[in-house]
Formats: structure tokens, sequence, C-alpha cells
């Protein structure tokens, strides 16, 4: 196994990007692409299931749902982090940071560069754990109105892993040398290139 983290910025290395949940100017694209995210998510549930159902989802409506799902929200949005975090402390065994900045909680190893297997694997974690679950719970449980507290958890998950998905897009697509550091902060990531990549 390669290495997974470098304690300093390796020579010859420049920054290349920097996304910040909190800055709209670096974050515009994440912005964007949880928006597109958010309208196919919620029209797909809306059109492929709730209105489809309705009669049966009405029947099963109950307040203590209507609550359970705001907790099993934030229950979700804690454990999302833990995972990232879960995943950091494992591949690195460095100190990890969880915060929670309206409208966005976060999870980072501000003290190290990761190497992109390590972002990769951070990144992806919660979207696949969380998918499956929540996928899996909707073709486990049988009440209409239940499943629809489900779909509705899995797009907010959707969008919620827009910033995940977007900084793996920027690994995958953008930033393509596998030697790409990254530095996560929580709300703000710094990418770093070789400088010979500098020229594409
Ligand atoms: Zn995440």
């Amino acid at each position: 196994m390669g290495r997974f983290y470098e304690r300093e910025l390796p020579k010859g290395y420049v920054e290349a990007l920097v996304v910040d949940a909190y800055d709209k100017k670096s974050s515009r694209g994440m912005q964007l692409l949880a928006l597109v995210i958010a309208v196919i998510a919620f029209n797909m549930v809306l059109f492929f299931y709730i209105i489809p159902q309705w009669s049966e989802i009405r029947s099963g409506f109950s307040i203590i749902g209507g609550i359970g799902v705001i907790v099993a929200y934030f229950l979700y949005v804690s454990l999302h982090e833990l995972t990232h975090g879960a995943v950091y402390k494992l591949m690195t065994k460095q100190k990890v940071m969880l915060g929670f900045k309206p409208p966005a909680a976060y999870c980072g190893v501000p003290d190290i560069y990761l190497y992109r297997i390590t972002s990769l694997v951070s990144l992806f974690a919660p979207f696949t754990v969380f998918g499956i679950l929540f996928v899996g719970l909707f073709f486990l449980i049988g009440d209409p109105f239940v499943k629809t507290l489900i779909l509705v958890l899995l797009a907010l998950h959707l969008m919620g892993c827009a910033g995940d998905l977007y900084g793996a897009w920027i690994l995958l697509r953008k930033l393509r040398d596998p030697a790409t550091l990254r530095k996560d902060m929580g709300p703000a990531q710094i990418y770093y290139t070789r400088i010979a990549d500098q020229d594409d």
C-alpha cells in the first residue's frame, strides 16, 4: 500500500484550487451541483412515488412520522460527517475535526496533505453507505407513508453529498494527476498539484 498522506507539503507543489463552502465564489460549482441534484431527486420522488401512491401515503400520514424524519435527518447529518471522520482516522491516524456552522456540518483533517486515494475514499464513503442504507430501507419497509419519508431522506442525502461529489469530480476529472494533494480543513479544501502538471 502506498502512503495516504504527507505531513508537509512536498517540494514542487503549488496551490491549484480552493473550494470554501462559506465563500460564494469558490463554492459556486458545488452550490450549482447541489441545486441540480435537489431538483432531480425531489422531482423523481414526487412524480415517480408520491403522486402515483398519494391515496395510500395519505391514509398512513402521522405527525410522529413527520417529527421522526426531522430527527432522523439531524442524526443522518451527524453520521454522515462521522463516516468521513472514521475514514480519515483509519487511513491517517491524525486528529480529525468535526464541526457545524449553518448551513453545513463538516469534517476535516486539517494538519496534513491527503493523497488522492485517501480523499476519494473519504468523499465517497457517506454517499455509498447511506445510499445503500436508504435504498435498502425503502425496499424493506412496507408502509407507503414511511417509504415516502425514507425517499425524502434519500433525496436530502444526495443533495447533502453535492460537496463530496464535487470534490471527487475535481480529483477525477479536473486535477487528474494521482499525486495531487488535498488539505481538508472542513468547510474549505485546498488542492495542490505538482508544478510540472500546471501547463494543462
Ligand atoms: Zn460529506
